[in-house]
């Protein structure tokens, strides 16, 4: 991935086999649909997703890294030779794409690379005039009407200082506007000069370290998230709990409503851990259930009306003023899911008592889990939960 652009089929065929760990656990040839869509769980924790690797989008800034390498003249035979056998006599990387078929691919990457740096002009010897970003904007962007009338329009830095008579760069007579662009232009070079180190590239975080994972970021999406989807991965619950508890944030998680919306039929939608025929959503089975508000009510809390997830997250955060407060929401929802399931294909009549001795069984088991510096703290926390029942 450092080295080749990697073909779209054997992407396919990689993400084909993390989606079936994902979902298929050790069953390759299992027809379960997938849980949630595959551009939700590569987005980053932050971001509200799984943080998967996109392999697409990872493959992208480890081939940024060659440009790197190449517009720093890192001291590599091969940036020697493509410098000499491409770029003699001022020539630079533009669109016209030569050379082998691995630089050809690594130029397809220029764009992205220049939006990602600013040029220290040093010699001005590796940097296009007029569309990199040395002035402290592109020329072609700050002096658009100036641009169009540019004869040559890939000349580098160097050829455009060591000029004697700016105007043989033009298409002549330059209009007005032309005019003014170029006196502003050829004012704001007036205090450059050149000097004979090599340029330096630096980026927009403000480093001339090339960092691929910090341009993966930014090749990510960012939408708003709700603060829980970074809550979930703070706390010591089990990856099987957090996971079961994003998909539910996620509205993914497999109640009736889901399973309706699947277009999966079944004999019945209704919730099965009461007798109100509502149908089985999400926030009906884990926060205005009969059940549920009573299992609720074993950590003090009463669900207001019409809540949601994730909205929920956060009541009960206040209410719970602990720092623990995502294991108890976290193991609460598995201890009535439990229920229900244990209802469904066992036949096990739901009790808020069994659902509530469900759930000191697990919070014990984060004991195991929880960090030592927090580890007394737990234990103090669990203690005052057990001796206020
Ligand atoms: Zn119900």
């Amino acid at each position: 991935m450092c080295s080749l652009e990697l073909p779209k089929s054997v992407i396919k065929q990689i993400d084909k086999f993390r989606k079936n760990c994902l979902w298929q656990g050790a069953e390759i040839n299992a027809r379960k649909p997938p849980k949630a869509a595959w551009k939700m769980v590569c987005a980053s924790k932050e971001d509200g997703g799984l943080g998967v690797i996109n392999i697409r989008k990872q493959n992208e800034p480890l081939l940024l890294k060659n440009l790197h390498k190449f517009f720093n003249r890192m001291d590599t035979p091969w940036v020697s030779l493509v410098w000499e056998k491409h770029y003699r006599n001022g020539r630079l990387p533009n669109h016209i794409k030569k050379g082998s078929f691995w630089w050809r691919d690594i130029l397809k990457l220029l764009p992205k690379f220049k939006n990602f740096t600013r040029v220290n002009v040093e010699d001005g010897q590796s940097c296009p005039f007029w569309t990199d970003n040395w002035a402290p904007n592109a020329p072609a962007d700050a002096a658009p009407e100036l641009y169009s009338f540019a004869k040559n329009k890939s000349i580098s830095v160097h050829t455009a200082l060591i000029a004697e008579n700016y105007s043989d760069f033009f298409h002549l007579p330059l209009s007005q506007e032309a005019l003014t662009q170029m006196q502003d232009l050829v004012h704001g070079m007036e205090h450059m000069t050149l000097t004979e180190d090599r340029d330096k590239w630096s980026y927009i975080w403000g480093s001339t370290s090339f960092s691929s994972s910090r341009i993966y970021r930014e090749l990510m999406d960012h939408p708003v998230v709700n603060q829980a989807y970074k809550w979930i991965w703070k706390c010591p619950c089990q990856p099987k709990h957090k996971v079961f508890f994003w998909l539910l944030l996620k509205d993914r998680w497999s109640t009736r409503n889901i399973l309706r919306r699947r277009n999966m039929t079944l004999e019945s939608y209704s919730c099965v851990l009461c007798n109100t025929n509502v149908e089985e959503t999400l926030e009906h089975l884990f926060l205005h259930c009969d059940f549920a508000r009573q299992c609720w009510s074993i950590l003090g809390i009463v669900i207001p009306p019409n809540s949601n997830f994730p909205n929920i997250v956060s009541t009960i955060k206040v209410r719970l003023q602990s720092e623990f407060f995502m294991v108890a929401i976290i193991l609460m929802i598995w201890s009535v899911w439990k229920a229900r399931n244990d209802l469904i294909f066992k036949n096990i009549r739901p009790q808020v008592q069994n659902c509530k001795a469900n759930f000191f069984i697990e919070l014990k088991l984060v004991l195991f889990r929880v960090k030592p510096s927090l580890l007394t703290s737990f234990e103090l926390w669990l203690h005052n939960l057990t001796a206020s029942q």
